[in-house]
């Protein structure tokens, strides 16, 4: 008999769910985590929580702040004098932000009767479980019914620009700088790129983003990408798209940057360099051949569309498999397997998960945008409204950015809402909620939207795909 009914390795926002669902389920569960925080110590919660999600909210709201202390306050008639940020306390408040949140996962699995192992986890043949503790002590081994591996995900390091921790950082280096750098390079304008560089860019940094693509943002829609890019433009972010970087070097108290655009060949010098270039599945220490899980051509634990692996009775979950690297979309395979495992039918809808960048103005879609239509041959129409021209967001001083709907133009079926604007990541939840019941452009333009919110120009985009817009031209 084994020694549990699940054991899940990996803590993070796709483990811990699971877990805790196993658990409620009457499973007996056990988990195990190996990651460490800057303290040397075990901390729950995986990359999101620890040096993800979590910390870059903390310092994008904080930065927030201090943006608008500095230059939008005088518009309301508050005077501030000179407003300085202390960057100690600011990372203090982050830490403090993701102590609690990591220290309540704890306290969640415990609630729930799980069995938590701060341990680095591997995957054996035939169920078992190798776990070695982080605090040096004896290597055992226990074993399970069944096993879900949500084992997470690295930063990609690119060739001849290795990470210092110092003057090259990732996404973690880049949430801890000790200092404002008056410059500070970032390879690939992702999702991380934009959201770090413009914590650090509102702060007083000289921010230059090297994309290696031509278009920026290339999974967004081309309408909201290009308005996106405007505004960054207008904040300084220097973007420079189709950037080939070839190397970076630490030379004295600076990296020196070698990046082609073109076949030309600039060296810019930067403070410090965040690479942002995408993660990849870490699978390496974390399952034996043995096992008798497979890779696919890019590393990612194969999975079938329950999670299933090649072995018998193991899934796996997250960013180490197929779909988006993203937080919500572990979670919920986390607990589809749970229930799947208890014999219950569950089922993530990979079609309708919405993608969120938290820059300012945010953006946010779910669903198809208007090139992949296109390309897949589906028959349109679209309807668009800029936040401008609601009442809200003129009281906010928050105008920028547009609602963008796309709906087939045979059944009226909701296929995609693309936002960029303020709070474009709470109101992308009203599409969600609609495509996830296939809910129809109609639909939305029918449903009382209350007013005055920004929520009416998602109302308004509705009514414009059927040219009935009450606040613009049809
Ligand atoms: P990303 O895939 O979003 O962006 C990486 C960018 O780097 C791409 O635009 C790519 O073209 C570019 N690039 C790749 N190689 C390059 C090179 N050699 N030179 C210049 N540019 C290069 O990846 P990321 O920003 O590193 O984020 C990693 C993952 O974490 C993403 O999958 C993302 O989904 C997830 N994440 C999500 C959020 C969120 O949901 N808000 C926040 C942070 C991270």
């Amino acid at each position: 008999m084994a020694d549990y009914d699940v054991i899940v390795i990996g803590a993070g926002p796709a483990g811990y769910p699971a877990a805790i669902r196993c658990a409620q389920l009457g499973m007996k569960t056990a988990i195990c985590d190996d990651f460490k925080n800057k303290d040397g110590k075990p901390s729950l919660g995986g990359t999101c929580l620890n040096v993800g999600c979590i910390p870059s909210k903390a310092l994008l709201d904080s930065s927030k702040h201090f943006e608008h202390a500095s230059h939008t306050y005088a518009a309301h008639g508050i005077s501030t004098g000179p407003v300085e940020i202390n960057v100690g306390t600011m990372i203090g408040r982050k830490d403090k932000i993701v102590g609690q949140l990591t220290g309540g996962i704890k306290q969640l699995l415990k609630g729930a009767g799980v069995d938590t192992f701060a341990a680095h986890g591997k995957l054996l043949a035939d169920k078992q479980v190798e776990l070695t503790p982080l605090d040096g002590s004896e290597t055992r081994t226990i074993s399970g019914d069944s096993i879900i591996l949500a084992v997470g995900s690295v930063p990609i390091e690119i060739p001849n620009v290795a990470f210092d921790g110092q003057y090259i950082v990732d996404n973690a280096g880049a949430l801890d700088l000790d200092k404002v750098p008056e410059s500070l390079g970032v390879i690939g304008a992702g999702v991380i790129g934009l959201e770090l560089g413009s914590v650090w860019r509102r702060l007083g940094s000289e921010v230059v983003l090297l994309e290696a693509l031509p278009d920026f943002l290339g999974a967004c829609d081309r309408d909201i990408a290009r308005a996106a890019q405007r505004e960054f433009k207008k904040q300084g972010l220097d973007i420079r798209l189709n950037a080939r970087v070839k190397s970076a070097e630490v030379k004295g108290e600076e990296v020196q940057v070698t990046y082609e655009v073109d076949d030309t060949e600039h060296v810019v010098p930067f403070d410090r360099l965040l690479v942002a270039v995408g993660r990849r599945a870490r699978t390496e220490g974390c399952v034996d051949d043995a096992a008798g899980v497979t890779l696919d051509d890019r590393g990612r634990i194969e999975v079938d569309e329950h999670c299933q692996t090649a072995a018998s009775g193991v899934y796996a979950i997250g960013d180490a498999v197929r779909g988006p690297m993203l937080a919500h979309k572990g979670t919920e395979e986390g607990i589809a397997v749970a229930e799947r495992i208890a014999g219950q039918a569950s089922h993530v809808n990979l079609d309708v998960v919405p993608w969120v960048i938290y820059t300012e103005p945010e953006i946010a879609w779910v669903g198809i945008n208007e090139q992949e239509a296109k390309e897949r041959n589906i028959p349109i129409r679209t309807g668009s409204f800029p936040f401008a021209a609601t009442g809200r967001a003129l009281a906010m001083g928050e105008t920028a950015g547009l609602v963008k709907m796309i709906a087939h133009a045979e059944t009226d079926e909701l296929l995609g809402v693309h936002i960029v604007g303020a709070q474009a990541s709470e109101l992308i939840a009203e599409a969600v909620v609609t495509m996830e019941f296939h809910g129809s452009s109609e639909d939305l333009a029918r449903i009382v939207h209350a007013h005055p919110t920004m929520s009416e120009a998602v109302h308004e985009a509705a009514l414009h795909l059927d040219g009935r817009a009450i606040h613009r031209a049809n």
